[in-house]
């Protein structure tokens, strides 16, 4: 999802009565087809306020706090911050991004473990007070730049630490110290943060161990004289909602032992998938194919599918919208444009590469498709989490054209729940296909 984030301003075609997305993609394609077949990218933003409504029927009781490093296009930060989400902003030019959007301060945590003493600075200047800290290095370097900050100490779990193969966070000791140490230089800690990836095979043993260490450090601020009064659990949802309900009941009795209502804990937590992964799909077209013959005694005696192969390349790769990939990702198959699979059609085993003809960039291993033709349009949907976005610069085309879209009905939904972007709309006219 390259360029997102550099682009000022983007135009949203509002679907009018019966319009779909598919309509929408067609049109695209058919536009793409007459110049450079370039991929490109649907932004449907119905599909965050989708998410969001669901989010409040699930977890009414867990604030959403929104990561700009799952995507940081600015239709998404302006919807999400209309709908009154917080944000999760790992350094300085993600704050900047969120406090143009005209979020306030108190709604904004600077995360990331490691911070640039500039970004410390940025963020006492512009009022931001809840900064996530992990060790006493970043504790005396908060202490000195942002003596006001008001700190969220991050708990290591196992699950985070077997997904990154790095530890983040402290242990329960080491949080001693450093509540010992916050208090000496005179910081405020008000809480804890800690995050299980949607990784993590057994939620309820992760969210135990978590919650439990968690109300161990509140239990120690509180001997140490601070107010401890932010829990926040993270991110890990995956945006289905079942996967929501699972991670539900797995905290609610935990929150209800641990932290309850009458306690007067803020809960947070930090979806960042769940809201955008299913607003973006990709587009990309066939460029290449090859037809690898497993085994040719077999082929001599008259073709079978089990025994053809084929690889087919694409204008996209790992290098570009495919980042997530090189992060150990796997990219789900994509579907065929126009092409409705009947029942006795063959379909034949698959790989997905990009253009560089690079060991790596290899995006999806295997996946059963009809036979495919250079030209063909594939649509890769959960497009919505970007990933190295720094990566992206290596990509064939300098930047994917982002078409956003929102169907007419989305729309006065969200206009009901507070989103204007009326700048940005504009009505939507079909594509015509003339070629
Ligand atoms: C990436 C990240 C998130 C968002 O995770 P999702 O699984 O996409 O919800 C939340 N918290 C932290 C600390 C992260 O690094």
């Amino acid at each position: 999802m390259k360029g997102l984030a550099d682009k000022p301003s983007y135009i949203i075609d509002l679907l009018e009565g019966g319009v779909t997305l598919e309509d929408v993609i067609d049109g695209h394609i058919c536009e793409q087809a007459l110049v450079e077949k370039s991929a490109f990218v649907v932004g449907d933003l119905g599909a965050l306020m989708r998410q969001h409504v669901c989010w409040q029927s699930v977890v009414p009781q867990l604030q959403p706090y929104y990561p700009v490093k799952s995507n940081s296009s600015p239709a998404v930060i302006e919807v999400l911050a209309s709908l009154g989400l917080g944000f999760v902003c790992a350094n300085k030019a993600e704050v900047s991004l969120v406090l143009e959007h005209g979020v306030s301060p108190e709604n904004i945590i600077l995360s990331s473990v490691c911070k640039q003493l500039a970004h410390i600075k940025h963020a006492a200047k512009n009022n931001i007070q809840h900064l996530v800290c992990e060790n006493e290095t970043e504790l005396s370097k908060i202490s000195r730049l942002h003596p006001n900050a008001k700190l969220l100490l991050q708990l290591t779990t196992e699950a985070h630490a077997a997904e990154t193969s790095m530890v983040f966070g402290s242990s329960l000791k080491s949080c001693r110290h450093l509540l010992e140490a916050a208090k000496e230089l005179g910081v405020q800690v008000v809480g804890v943060t800690f995050h299980i990836p949607s990784s993590c095979q057994d939620l309820q043993q992760a969210y135990t161990h978590a919650l439990s260490d968690a109300r161990c450090v509140f239990d120690m601020g509180m001997d140490l004289g601070f107010n401890m009064n932010i829990l926040d659990i993270g991110g890990g949802f995956t945006g289905s909602e079942f996967q929501l309900k699972q991670v539900e009941s797995a905290v609610r009795p935990l929150l209800d032992a641990y932290f309850p209502q009458l306690s007067g804990v803020q809960v947070l937590a930090q979806p960042g998938s769940f809201y955008v992964a299913s607003a973006f799909s990709l587009a990309v077209s066939v460029i290449g194919k090859k037809v690898v013959p497993r085994h040719w005694d077999s082929l001599a005696q008259g073709e079978n599918n089990e025994d053809t192969e084929f690889l087919y390349y694409m204008n996209e790769g790992v290098y570009g919208p495919f980042s997530r990939k090189l992060l150990g990702n796997s990219i789900t198959a994509p579907s065929v444009h126009k092409h409705v699979l009947c029942a006795e059609e063959a379909v034949y085993p698959s790989s997905l590469w990009g253009p560089t003809l690079d060991q790596l960039d290899q995006v999806v291993e295997r996946c059963l498709l009809p036979e495919l033709s250079v030209g063909d349009w594939l649509l890769f949907s959960n497009m919505g989490v970007c990933g190295l976005e720094e990566l992206s610069c290596l990509s064939s085309s300098p930047q994917l054209p982002v078409y956003y879209t929102v169907s007419t009905s989305d729309w006065y939904e969200m206009q009901e729940a507070g989103v204007a972007l009326d700048s940005a709309m504009k009505n939507f006219s079909m594509l015509q296909c003339s070629a």
